[in-house]
């Protein structure tokens, strides 16, 4: 179920077993000591989460995080054709729900800067969904 969503999530998220049992292993281990409560998961480290167009022609990006800065951008707009492409497959998600994944995989980036760049996508998916609970 939480690979199905992932691929909805991110169409070319498209990793091997090894890998998806490595990205699993490190998303369960960020997770630990986190709770449920992005904003103040995010507040605690320092970050703020800001909206901003980060899309461009062909390419949705639904969220970015700036470690510089200390700020979280969420592209609203990408993340309305997000929950247009979920519904047309079935699942329905809220803005409210998808922004909720959006900034939880950013805080995945936050929290585990060292996971290694062959699983970090899935990972990041991983880790966002059970935050959410919206992987169960
Ligand atoms: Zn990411």
């Amino acid at each position: 179920m939480c690979r199905e969503l992932a691929k909805a999530l991110t169409p070319r998220l498209n990793v091997g077993e090894e890998l998806w049992s490595a990205a699993a292993e490190r998303a369960a281990e960020a997770l630990q000591g986190v709770s449920g409560d992005i904003a103040a998961e995010l507040e605690k480290r320092g970050f703020t989460a800001e909206y901003r167009d980060l899309s461009f022609p062909g390419v949705l990006v639904w969220g970015r995080v700036e470690l510089a800065e200390k700020k979280v951008y969420v592209d609203r707009e990408a993340l309305k054709i997000l929950g247009e492409r979920l519904a047309a497959s079935g699942r329905n998600a809220s803005s409210a729900q998808l922004e909720a994944l959006v900034l939880a995989h950013e805080l995945f980036h936050i929290i585990d800067g060292r996971c290694p760049p062959q699983y970090c996508e899935p990972a990041a998916v991983i880790f966002s969904l059970r935050l959410t609970g919206a992987g169960e």
